[in-house]
Order: C-alpha cells, then sequence, then structure tokens
C-alpha cells in the first residue's frame, strides 16, 4: 500500500490515495495532502511541447495523475480517464484555449453539464469505484449532495451508472431555476435518485448533513454493505483532474509558439471554494512553469483581504450575487494552500483552523504570506463590475460570456500586464445564465428559462450546447418532494432500490 496522502493537520496516519478518495476528509478534519508534489515530478519533455505534436488531453490526464495518486495502476489511471473524457465532452480538444483579446481563454465548459465541474466530477466516481474495489472489495458507494444547482448535475452526470455506485441529489423545492430543475430531474442512469426538499438550500443542505451524523442510518447501510459519501469538492478526486488543463493550457502555448519551453504564464481564476486555483499552485509545485495566479471574486471577497492583510475572516456578510458558484465565504481549499506553503507545518494549520471554528477568524504568520504572495494576486468584481465585463467583451470581442468567467476578465482587464501570456479560466457556458447575460447586455430577458436561452440564440447569433436544448424534450424522471426530515429514510429507501 502506497501510503502518500496525509491530513493538512497531522503527517500521522498516511493513507494511499485510495483511501483518501473514498474518505474525503480525514478523520481529524484536515485535507489529504501528498508531498509529492513538491518533487518536480512533471517531465515537461514528455508533454509533447513539438507545433504538431500528437500528445493529447487524455495523455495529460495520464502524466499528470500518475505522480498523484501513484497507487492506481497505468491501468487504472487510463481506465479512469477514457471514461471521463472520451466521448463526454462536445469538444474534441476537451478544453479548447481559445483568444481573448490579447490575451487567451481556455474553455472549460464544454462537458455534460457546461462547467467546469465536469472536468473533475467526470473523474471522481471513475477513481472512486476503483478505490472502494480495493480498499473495501464488495462494498458500494452512496454519493449524497444538497445543491443549490450546478454541483447536484455535474454530480449526477458522473456517477450516472457508474459500477458499485449510486447518486442521491437533493435540492431546495422552488429555490433553483427551471433550467437546473430539469437539468437534475431528467437524468438518465439506473443508480440515480433526485427529490426536491422543502424549505431553502438550507434546509436542504442540513437534512443532507442530519443523514451523514446520524449513526443509525450509517449502521443500517453498513450491514447492507453500503459506504455513504460525498462528492465534496475537497476530496482528492476532483482536486487533480483540474490539475491537467493547466498543463493543457501552457502546453497548446508553446506549441503555437505564443511562449517558449521556459517561459511561465499567468492564470486568472475565477474563486470561490478555491479548488480551482488550488489546481493551477499544484501545476507550478509539479514543475509547470506558471508566473501568477490571480484569485478572481466577486462581492464575497473574503480571499482579497485575506491576501492584502493576512486575515481571514468569514465573520462578514454573504452576498447574493449574479455569479453564484462563487458565493463563499469559507474557502475550504485555502488550508491546502497552507500547509504547502508553511512547509508542511501541520501544527500550525490544525491551529489556525481552530481559530476559524472557535472565532471565525484566523492570522497567517507573515513569512507565510510572503510566500503566498509571490505567486499569487487577488483582485474583485461585484455584480455591477460583472456586467460591466459581460457587456464589454461583446462589444469588443463579440463574445458571450457567463457571470462567473465574466468576474475573471474584469479583474484581468483591471490589471497591470506583467510581460507575459496570460489565461482566463471561463469556468461555464452563458447559456446556463442567460437572464443575467441578457440584462448585462441591455435586454430584459424573457421569464422561461427556455426562451431566455433562446433570446440569448438569437441575440448572440450562437446556438445553446446541445445537452441545454435537449432538456426541452428530456422526460421527467423524478417528481418527489420530501420534508428534511423524511431525508434519511428516502436515502435508506434509495439504497435499497439503487443498490440492489
Ligand atoms: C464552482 C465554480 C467556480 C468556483 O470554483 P472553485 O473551485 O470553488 O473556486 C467558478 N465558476 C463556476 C461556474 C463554478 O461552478
Amino acid at each position: 500500500m502506497n501510503a502518500s496522502y496525509h491530513s493538512t493537520r497531522s503527517a500521522e496516519h498516511p493513507v494511499s490515495a485510495k483511501e483518501a478518495i473514498l474518505q474525503g476528509l480525514a478523520p481529524d478534519g484536515g485535507l489529504y495532502v501528498s508531498d509529492a508534489v513538491l518533487e518536480r515530478p512533471l517531465d515537461l519533455d514528455a508533454l509533447g511541447l513539438e507545433p504538431r505534436s500528437a500528445v493529447s488531453y487524455l495523455d495529460h490526464a495520464r502524466q499528470v495523475l500518475a505522480p498523484l495518486i501513484p497507487d492506481f495502476s497505468a491501468d487504472e489511471v487510463d481506465a479512469a480517464v477514457r471514461g471521463a473524457y472520451e466521448g463526454t465532452f462536445a469538444d474534441p480538444e476537451i478544453v479548447p484555449l481559445t483568444p481573448f483579446g490579447d490575451d487567451w481563454r481556455l474553455e472549460l465548459f464544454h462537458g455534460p453539464t457546461c462547467a467546469f465541474k465536469d472536468l473533475a466530477l467526470q473523474m471522481l466516481p471513475r477513481l472512486m469505484s476503483r478505490s472502494l474495489a480495493a480498499v473495501a472489495p464488495g462494498k458500494r458507494v452512496l454519493i449524497l449532495t444538497a445543491t443549490s444547482g450546478d454541483t447536484g448535475k455535474a454530480a449526477l452526470a458522473g456517477f450516472a451508472d457508474v459500477p458499485s455506485t449510486a447518486i442521491v441529489v437533493l435540492y431546495p423545492a422552488g429555490k433553483v431555476s427551471d433550467v437546473q430543475r430539469l437539468q437534475m430531474v431528467t437524468q438518465p442512469g439506473a443508480n440515480v435518485a433526485v427529490a426536491a426538499v422543502r424549505g431553502t438550500f438550507d434546509d436542504a443542505q442540513t437534512a443532507a448533513k442530519r443523514v451523514f451524523s446520524d449513526r443509525s442510518v450509517e449502521g443500517r447501510l453498513a450491514e447492507a454493505g453500503v459506504l455513504l459519501s460525498s462528492a465534496n469538492s475537497i476530496n482528492v478526486g476532483r482536486l487533480v483532474p483540474q490539475v491537467v488543463y493547466y498543463v493543457d493550457a501552457w502546453c497548446r502555448l508553446v506549441r503555437a509558439g505564443k511562449v517558449a519551453r521556459d517561459e511561465a504564464v499567468d492564470f486568472f481564476v475565477p474563486t470561490g471554494n478555491f479548488g480551482d486555483i488550488l489546481a493551477g499552485y499544484l501545476a507550478k509545485r509539479l514543475g509547470l512553469p506558471v508566473g501568477r495566479l490571480t484569485i478572481c471574486s466577486n462581492a464575497n471577497d473574503v480571499l482579497v483581504d485575506f491576501l492584502a492583510t493576512g486575515t481571514y475572516d468569514r465573520r462578514r456578510e454573504f452576498k447574493k450575487s449574479i455569479s453564484p458558484s462563487m458565493d463563499i465565504l469559507v474557502s475550504s481549499n485555502l488550508e491546502r494552500l497552507l500547509y504547502y506553503e508553511s512547509e508542511g507545518d501541520v501544527e500550525l494549520v490544525a491551529s489556525l483552523m481552530a481559530d476559524l471554528a472557535e472565532k471565525g477568524a484566523y492570522t497567517v504568520p507573515e513569512r507565510v504570506m510572503n510566500g503566498i504572495r509571490e505567486t499569487f494576486d487577488a483582485g474583485r468584481a461585484d455584480d455591477d463590475d460583472t456586467r460591466l465585463a459581460i457587456a464589454g467583451a461583446w462589444s469588443d470581442l463579440g463574445l458571450a460570456i457567463d457571470p462567473h468567467t465574466a468576474v475573471g476578465a474584469r479583474v484581468m482587464g483591471q490589471s497591470e500586464p506583467q510581460g507575459r501570456q496570460r489565461v482566463l479560466l471561463s469556468t461555464a457556458s452563458p447559456y446556463k445564465f442567460p437572464a443575467d447575460v441578457l440584462r448585462a447586455l441591455g435586454t430584459e430577458p424573457p421569464a422561461d428559462g427556455f426562451a431566455a436561452m433562446d433570446a440569448l440564440a438569437d441575440l448572440t447569433e450562437t446556438a445553446p450546447p446541445a445537452s441545454l436544448a435537449a432538456l426541452r424534450s428530456a422526460p421527467v424522471r423524478f417528481d418527489e418532494t420530501i420534508d428534511p426530515l423524511d431525508a434519511g429514510a428516502y436515502v435508506e429507501a434509495c439504497a435499497r432500490e439503487l443498490l440492489a
């Protein structure tokens, strides 16, 4: 057993990547990290830097994953990579890199649900079912996720029909958009279930948490050979697939003759839970020439303040924005950066996280902050700035961009170029947020979600992604609404039915 992972809060009890993926969170509440990242294992010469190299996105995925999940055999990695990316993305390049004015944008939204979470959530289930077979042979895993909209659908699409797994998604009744609801309730697959929960997103989330902490539910599931798990963005199996597109993007720029073999590239990353941008940092630590990584926040700008002051303070108002997937007060994956930048000081990380839990804030020593500031910059864009960026991309470049991408575009536009090529991570299709995009372009959107998609298509003379257009005629499979208190019974019934 290759015990390459341990908690950010303690180096004792190391586990394999497979165990880390199955468990999600370490038992002490920390996040799993691997020190292999620090040995710069990436071989740049194997990445295919010649202009017409045939080394593909899938090859890059194999090269990046091998050192990060070393207890997976080459065949296992290969099967997971093919399952995740062969025939599942609408663009043959998986993540195309296209011009964005004088800069570039990385189009992370060509997966089945049209947002960047597909890159990770197409891979995680495949890694998880192999982890299960190795760590707990004969057992099955049931994934439970409460969602405010986007993550639930990406998780459903990833886990659908993956052997030895099933997935239950809970969403707040009446609190997600029509299109988001249809994306979920029409999800095909023999191992999926979706229910609306009466109440708000918090009620749905609390219901899920109650199921996770209910020992009697856990006991009965265990008797039936079923483990309960989540598809949380702190899972190692979600983080490692995200490193791949940074590597692939840099290679494309080298192949195109835009950067030299040792030349660094800057990335601008719309950020919420700090997962996507942390993957860029890991790419750098693996040996990729990465210049600066810019944290792009919406009005929930806790990370911007953190970088400026060294104090992370979650005691602030939560603001609802038009880039909802970045409305977050606690950026969980930041804990991993603190581990790496403190050179593995697990006691420091544990005490900072205790401060966060007890006081709602922590202050990082100046020497660690200095290290962080050597790589990271930060900028914010509120909703007005975001709308300006959407309008600007349309009028200047003829491109419709979604509100999350627009937060990044605004921060990039406001920052002084440093002489390096710059890449904006474009995290969702504008067709996922047609009403807010139309408003930013000066058009009052129709109330119906599909009509708004049509209006955006007419205005921009582009076509909606096929997976979204197909929802109009897709049969609804799930129409149940449950009380929050019945979530446990619902999950157990799903386990019996889906994992029979
Ligand atoms: C989740 C999400 C983000 C933020 O990613 P993090 O990894 O949480 O920082 C940005 N844009 C979109 C569209 C997302 O769904």
